[in-house]
């Protein structure tokens, strides 16, 4: 059995590995899978390639007998809100979210929203392999594909009405917004403009060669970011993905801050606001966040890397607060359990105006840790031998093991665990002293070096 879904939907290589046909092929298991007669959505990001990806997904879904509505081009998160809001029975994006301009992809939604599980990827992969789509007859075809309009609108209108508006204008902050010529310019800088805020953006035009920076925000991307955000003097920077899921902020003073500490500012304010509930996040987080709650009794719940994961969690447990990965994503639930950088944009804008505080002092405030990230290529299986000699070397200290194995010492934490999607070995590992994080990292790598003259 062929496995087509990666942990964020299909992604290939646009006319290589991605091609119209296998779309069209996508479109009618997706149409199968949902069933005649059931109303999807379907958008898109600035991607070349992405109009190609959708005409023939269009194709396979129509094929089915599914009603195709068009958004057009639209960040994932607006897409995923609009399906849960105006009530559609599942959607389909054309993105491949924050990987280089040569990749697509397509991302299937369930009507809650959210990615479709696991298991419903395995279903459609099965419809696939065994080609056992259903194929509508003549008067089950539609007669068009319509666009949807005011879906950016409304959407922007829900973000909005999840924050203090009159607050937030009373400061009458200087903005930033990097989209990365993308989709998100559809929506943050109008987000920020409803808000009171002097707007400016970097990389504001949509242009699918993303000529301004690749589309994943990173300390290296938004270096330019940061020069701008210093040169403009504005209060807030942020820098967005592909698909606008993700939000990596810059401060007023240029410096670049990882998501999990942006996260951990988030649920720090929801904290001391009173609000109770579990805060759920992946492995590769800062172990910081439970520092942080732990005064406010706050639950962390940690999963393996993956936000659809995380999403479908959130909307398993009861009493959640929120969720997040450290590469940018913050969910928020009172709006939507997805990833949404630019419901993220608006949560920070409002910490900073009830707190009436700069974003560098609010970054500040959190506990200190020197971090180190590195790869070593290897095997998968030699990997997963690693992660095994890591956990026996450490196994007095407090283990999580869902996901490689993360070891939690006091104030430090190393995470060593096998990519999901190359033969690497990744370590992560943060300290408040620099000596120990060496010292830390020295040992996973001496123990990944044992292993692999041991081959
Ligand atoms: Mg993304």
């Amino acid at each position: 059995m062929g496995k087509l879904f990666g942990t964020d939907g299909v992604r290939g290589i646009v006319n290589v590995d991605l091609t119209p046909e296998l779309a069209m092929k996508i479109g009618l298991a997706a149409g199968t899978f949902f069933g005649e007669g059931t109303r999807i959505l379907i958008g898109r990001d600035v991607r070349r390639g992405g109009e190609m990806l959708q005409k023939a997904v269009i194709g396979g879904l129509l094929s089915a007998g599914v009603k195709v509505y068009d958004a057009g081009l639209l960040p994932t998160p607006t897409l995923q809100w609009a399906i849960k809001h105006f009530k559609f029975d599942g959607g389909i994006m054309i993105t491949a979210s924050h990987n280089p301009p040569k990749y697509n992809g397509i991302k299937v939604i369930a009507s809650d929203g959210v990615e479709i599980s696991r298991e419903d990827e395995v279903k459609i992969e099965e419809i696939i392999f065994e080609e056992k789509w259903f194929r509508a007859s003549r008067f089950g075809l539609a007669e068009e594909v319509p666009k949807f309009y005011g879906i950016i609108d409304a959407y922007v209108n829900s973000i909005v009405s999840h924050v203090d508006v009159e607050k937030i204008r009373s400061k009458n902050f200087r903005v930033l917004i990097d989209p990365a010529n993308s989709v998100g310019a559809l929506t943050s800088p109008l987000v920020a403009k409803k808000l009171g805020c002097k707007v400016y953006t970097l990389n504001g035009n949509l242009d699918g060669d993303f000529p301004g920076r690749e589309p994943e925000p990173t300390t290296e991307t938004l270096k330019e970011t940061a020069d701008v955000a210093r040169a403009l003097h504005v209060d807030l920077a942020v820098g967005h993905d592909g698909d606008a899921d993700r939000a990596i902020f810059v401060d007023e003073k240029g410096r670049i801050h990882w998501g999990d500490r942006s996260a951990t500012i988030l649920c720090k304010y929801f904290a001391e606001k009173g609000h109770k509930g579990k805060v759920i996040t992946a492995v590769s987080s800062s172990i910081m966040i439970e520092e942080v709650l732990k005064p406010y009794g706050l639950e962390v719940i940690w999963m393996k890397v993956g936000s659809v994961d995380i999403s479908r969690r959130m909307l398993r447990e009861e009493n959640v607060l929120c969720g997040f990965e450290e590469n940018g994503g913050f969910m928020y639930p009172p709006h939507i359990p997805v990833r949404d950088g630019s419901m993220t944009l608006a949560l920070m804008l409002q910490v900073m105006a009830d707190e009436n505080r700069k974003l560098s002092e609010l970054f500040d405030q959190l506990p200190h840790y020197y971090t180190l990230k590195t790869k070593i290529p290897m095997a998968r299986t030699t990997a997963l031998k690693v992660v095994k000699e890591v956990a026996e070397y450490f196994k007095n200290y407090r283990l999580i093991t869902i996901d490689g194995v993360k070891v939690l010492m006091k104030d430090a934490w190393v995470l060593v665990r096998p990519s999901g999607t190359e033969p690497i070995l990744r370590i992560m590992a943060e300290a408040k002293d620099e000596n120990k994080l060496k010292e830390i990292v020295n040992t996973v790598k001496n123990i990944a070096e044992e292993v692999l003259k041991s081959k």
